[in-house]
């Protein structure tokens, strides 16, 4: 397939109306900053701040628009304020298109979250190792370094960060149209689970995945954070998929019990990432010795260190082993996080060491996309 160009996509776009001017949004000169990698397109579209949230379904016509040219693999399509002195900037609006298969294109990190710094995600091959435990003391741990940090539950189908981080109640919304994050123990929290009830089933369509997710992330009022960490869906199908491509991620870390990496199923998670260019930062393996509460003694019940010789075979770091221990069952499944309740656990201190390997990671990622050319819309 020849590769897209930027002529060939303001031709498509002068067929898309600017209602303000009545021109095409080629000719009424708002089109900004249009950049294309590997079909991947990204731009903005010019609109007075006040009309915001009026010219969304001409950010969408625009973004369709491209999204079907042959050659385009992605399009991602923000409204940025005039730039008059007194405006106020828009509320960026974002939206981007990805077709199945494409690499992650070059997406702003600031249109969905202007004040987030990075996006990590936690993720598993499959449901039931341990992934939103790991989750939420990684938060903790983060948050230890005086850092600010959110907690974004995308598992919209089994929501559980309402129970594990003790938090019950609706999250506020001052304005009607954005919600405040819940928060416990500093850290920001948003779920599913607060909105509707953790027992419920919930059936969603492909396209109401993105958009329950999008919400979660645009229309909340997360602030200024240093990290958001994202408790994935269990799983590698393509739904996960498209949320690793929807979210725009610093790193990925991939839990996984011994018997999983076995069994391959890391190596699942680790190659749905790279099919989406998102850096893997490392695999931490969970359940990986347990410790006797009775005598303190550590039993290697599926022996020593094959995840880290899996890891290393696998090209990704090894970030930390958690045993298997009753306290952080009780205490996950109480809503008191071992690394908030119990700080000086064994457990615990674990845990920080991992948070700590994932916080270098991040500073590293940072430092050296500080080196590669960005888009930068104002
Ligand atoms: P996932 O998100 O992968 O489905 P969870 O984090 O919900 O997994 O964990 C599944 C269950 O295992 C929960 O009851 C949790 O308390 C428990 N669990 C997780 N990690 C540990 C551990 N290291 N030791 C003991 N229990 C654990």
């Amino acid at each position: 397939m020849s590769e897209v160009t930027n002529d060939v996509i303001l031709e498509a776009l002068k067929g898309v109306n600017d209602p303000i001017s009545g021109k095409d949004v080629v000719s009424a000169g708002i089109i900004q900053g249009l950049q294309t990698l590997d079909g991947n397109v990204a731009f903005a579209i010019e609109v007075p701040a006040e009309k915001g949230a009026e010219m969304e379904p001409l950010r969408k016509q625009a973004e369709d628009t491209v999204f079907a040219l042959p050659g385009v693999v992605s399009a991602t399509v923000v409204l940025t304020a005039e730039r008059a002195p007194s405006a106020a900037p828009a509320a960026p609006q974002s939206g981007q298109q990805t077709k199945p298969g494409a690499p992650v294109s070059p997406q702003g990190q600031g249109d969905l979250l202007p004040g987030v710094k990075s996006i990590i995600a936690v993720a598993s091959g499959k449901g039931g190792v341990g992934k939103s435990t790991t989750a939420v003391n990684l938060a903790l741990g983060l948050a230890a370094g005086g850092r600010k940090v959110g907690l974004l539950d995308a598992d919209i189908y089994g929501p559980s960060m309402p129970r594990m981080m003790g938090i019950s109640g609706k999250p506020n919304s001052a304005d009607g149209k954005t919600l405040d994050p819940m928060e416990n123990y500093g850290i920001k929290v948003m779920s599913m689970g607060f909105m509707v009830d953790e027992e419920t089933p919930m059936i969603w369509r492909g396209p109401m995945v993105q958009s329950a997710l999008e919400q979660m992330m645009r229309d909340v009022n997360w602030g200024e954070l240093d990290v958001l960490v994202v408790d994935m869906p269990p799983g590698t199908g393509d739904a996960q998929l498209t949320m690793a491509q929807r979210v725009p991620l610093a790193g990925a870390v991939i839990v996984s019990t011994p018997q999983d990496i076995a069994l391959l199923d890391a190596r699942k998670g680790l190659n749905m990432f790279r099919k989406v260019d998102v850096p893997v930062f490392g695999i931490i393996e969970n359940m990986s010795y347990f410790l006797c509460p009775d005598n303190g003694k550590r039993y290697d019940i599926f022996g020593h260190g094959g995840a880290k010789k899996e890891a290393e075979r696998m090209g990704v770091d090894f970030l930390g082993e958690v045993p298997i221990e009753i306290e952080i069952r009780e205490r996950s499944d109480a809503g008191t996080p071992i690394t908030a309740a119990n700080p000086d656990s064994p457990a615990a201190k674990n845990y920080q060491a991992i948070a700590d390997a994932v916080w270098a990671k991040i500073e590293q990622g940072q430092a050296s996309d500080s080196l590669a050319p960005r888009i930068v819309i104002q």
